[in-house]
This record gives C-alpha cells, structure tokens and sequence, in this order.
C-alpha cells in the first residue's frame, strides 16, 4: 500500500506516538478499542444551499483553491484508508455535486473495494443519476427539512423545493436506497413531524429525524432541539401499536422504527440527548484535507500537507484516531456540551460535513 505523496520513499516506522504499542495495528482503532472503518470525505465547502443550521448567516470564507485537496490526492488518501481497514466511504460536504470533478471521483472511489454513499441536498442528482447507475452507487441521503414549499426556502435561504422532491421521486423510481434527513428545530419544522412520518406511507424511503446539533456560528440554542423522547412520546400517541421499533445494524448511529404496513421507516439520530459514541467507527476528512476524529473536536490533523511532502500519512492517521476521546471531544456533562464558547472553538458544519 502507498499512503505517500509526492516522490516515495522508503517505508517509514511510522510509529511516532508518544505513546508504546506491543505492534502495529493492523486496523485503526482507538485507545478504547473501537475500531474505525468508516470515512466521511468532504469534497468541498462550497454549497448552492444556505441552511440556517449549517452555514453561518454570513456565509464562509473559501480558500484559495490550491489549500483543498485534488481529486488525485482524495484519491490517494482514500486508498490509504482502504489499506488500513475502512470499508465504507460516504462523500459529503458542502455540497458534494457542485464539485466539478465529482463525477470522475465517484467512479474512481467506486472501483475500491468499499461500500461508497453520498449526503447531497438533491438539487443536482438529475444531472448525476447515470453515474450513480454506472458506478453502481446506491445509497444516497437526501435533506429534507420541509415539505412546505415556502417553509423549505427560509429554512435553505434558497427556492429549490420542486427541484429536490423531483429529484427524490427519480431515485426512488430507480431503486435507489434513499434516506432523506430532516434536522428537526423546534418553532421551525416540528410541526411537520407527522407529515414527515406519513411521507413514509406510500414511499419506501427511510426517513432519519436529527436533533439540531451545535456547531460554530449555527445560533444553536438547546430548547431548539426536538429529543429521542419527544419524536418517539409523539408517534406513540399517534400509531399506538402500529409503531414498530427496527432492530439498528451494528455502529448505526439511528434508532429506527416504521409504522405497520407503511412502505418506508423512519429513525431518530439523538446526537445531543442520547449520544452513541460507544459504537462510533467514524472518521471524517474535511474538503481541506484534515482529520477530525470527532464531529464536535477541534483538534485536526493535517494529512495534506503530510502527503504533499512526500511524507507517509498512516502514522498520523493512528495517532489522531488513537487519541479520540470517548464521549463527544470530552465533553462529558450537559453543561460543557451545551456551552456556545465549546462549538465556537470548532469548524461550522458546512466546513466538516456532517
Ligand atoms: N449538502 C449535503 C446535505 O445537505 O445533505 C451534505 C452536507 S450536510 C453538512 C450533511 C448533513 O449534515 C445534512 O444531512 C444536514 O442536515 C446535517 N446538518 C448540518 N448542520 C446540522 C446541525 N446543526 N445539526 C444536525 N445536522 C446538521
Ligand atoms: Fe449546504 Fe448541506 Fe449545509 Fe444545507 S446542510 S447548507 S445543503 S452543506
């Protein structure tokens, strides 16, 4: 495996760590063993939607292009991931599709031997579907967070409604695996939760609900988050027994349920008030090229660089994984996890990727 940049050098002890291990590993994994297999690649920050839970109202500041990664060094990097054990690939961002050379990525990725998916808001999957076909990519998750045309457009900042919903109706018609996201926030779009569940009736989508995470710049506020509990108190008081609790694969992130005899299902992503970092096999790469081994962790590490220097990045790549805390970046209390100035010190999700 060659997970070096630049001209290659001989193999390197890559073991650094200021701490001792008995051997190499042969797998990423942490110090509390978990083992990570899943990479989230953030092809770019660059987005054609403005949601107000992810893009600071004030938009981000891009870098100049030379700072993200080439679509050769994604490249690069991915196979190295694969080669240490990662399985799964989910392409994000921003918006991934307003990458130029998105497609040429998608099926470069999709000849490794991994499970490879995509997060997008839909509104460019017309133009992508013979790709996603060809390069036999499957499982899409599509945001929603309004079925209300006028709704989805002060939430997003944007008029895509029509767009995306007839984009999700041809990835269904195709047979593809759909999960759509709503962030659920509280005096934005709760009110829509049934609509949301009855949306499952006729569609065989997955419907996820996620509770509105902090992130900088996002005006998190906690009595904006719609919980596990009250999503599920809610579908009980509706469907009684007709609320069927799904049994959750292995490191799932979501609890799922579906009503009897409803086409699609529906799951719950209770970040903020169940979180479920004892099974987490994530890793996420931004657009930049750093290493976030948690969603809500400031600390990155630079593996672009590393690469562009000639330097071998799997070193780094165990380190950072190995130094994961075991709940949340640290913070264990509802107090830490709670307090804006924690999520000011970390990117705004536009910046990560989710
Ligand atoms: N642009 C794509 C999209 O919207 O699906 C991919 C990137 S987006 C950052 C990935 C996911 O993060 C989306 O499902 C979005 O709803 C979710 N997300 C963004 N900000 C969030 C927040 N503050 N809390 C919870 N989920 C969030
Ligand atoms: Fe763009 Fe996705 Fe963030 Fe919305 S959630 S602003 S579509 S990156």
């Amino acid at each position: 495996m060659k997970c070096f940049g630049g001209i290659k050098t001989k193999r390197t002890i890559f073991i650094t760590f200021t701490f001792k291990m008995e051997k190499l590993p042969t797998h990423i994994i942490d110090s509390f063993g978990r083992m990570h297999d899943y990479l989230r690649i953030s092809l770019t920050e660059r987005c054609n939607l403005r949601c107000m839970y992810c893009m600071p109202e004030e938009g981000v500041i891009l870098k100049e292009n030379g700072k993200y990664m080439s679509k050769n060094e994604i490249l690069q990097i991915a196979k190295c991931f694969v080669g240490l054990g990662v399985k799964k690939i989910r392409l994000t961002g921003g918006e991934p599709l307003v990458r130029k050379d998105a497609g040429e990525i998608i099926s470069e990725l999709s000849k490794l031997p991994v499970e490879l998916a995509i997060t997008t808001n839909g509104i460019l999957i017309d133009k992508y579907l013979n790709m996603f076909l060809d390069s036999g990519l499957k499982s899409i998750n599509v945001s929603l967070d309004s079925l209300q045309k006028n709704r989805f457009k002060e939430l997003t900042r944007r008029n895509q409604f029509d767009k995306v919903m007839s984009n999700i109706n041809l990835l269904v018609e195709n047979n593809f695996h759909v999960k759509l996201n709503a962030v659920l926030i509280k005096g934005e779009n709760d009110d829509e939760l049934l609509d949301f569940i009855e949306f499952t009736k006729q569609k065989p989508v997955h419907f996820r609900f996620i509770e509105f995470m902090p992130f900088d710049g996002n005006s998190w506020d906690k009595n904006k988050v719609v919980s596990y509990d009250t999503i599920i108190e809610f579908a009980k008081s509706k469907y009684g027994k007709d609320l069927i609790r799904l049994k959750d694969k292995k490191n799932d992130t979501s609890k799922s349920y579906k009503i009897a005899a409803y086409a699609g299902t529906f799951a719950i992503i209770s970040t903020v008030t169940n979180p479920f970092c004892d099974s987490c096999n994530r890793i996420r790469l931004t657009a930049d090229g750093k290493i976030k081994n948690c969603l809500f962790s400031n600390l990155e590490t630079d593996l672009l660089t590393s690469l562009r220097n000639g330097e071998n990045i799997e070193s780094l790549i165990y380190e950072s994984i190995w130094k994961k805390k075991a709940v949340r970046a640290g913070m264990t209390t509802t107090d830490e996890f709670t307090s804006p100035e924690e999520h000011r010190k970390n990117r705004s999700m536009i910046t990560i990727g989710g």
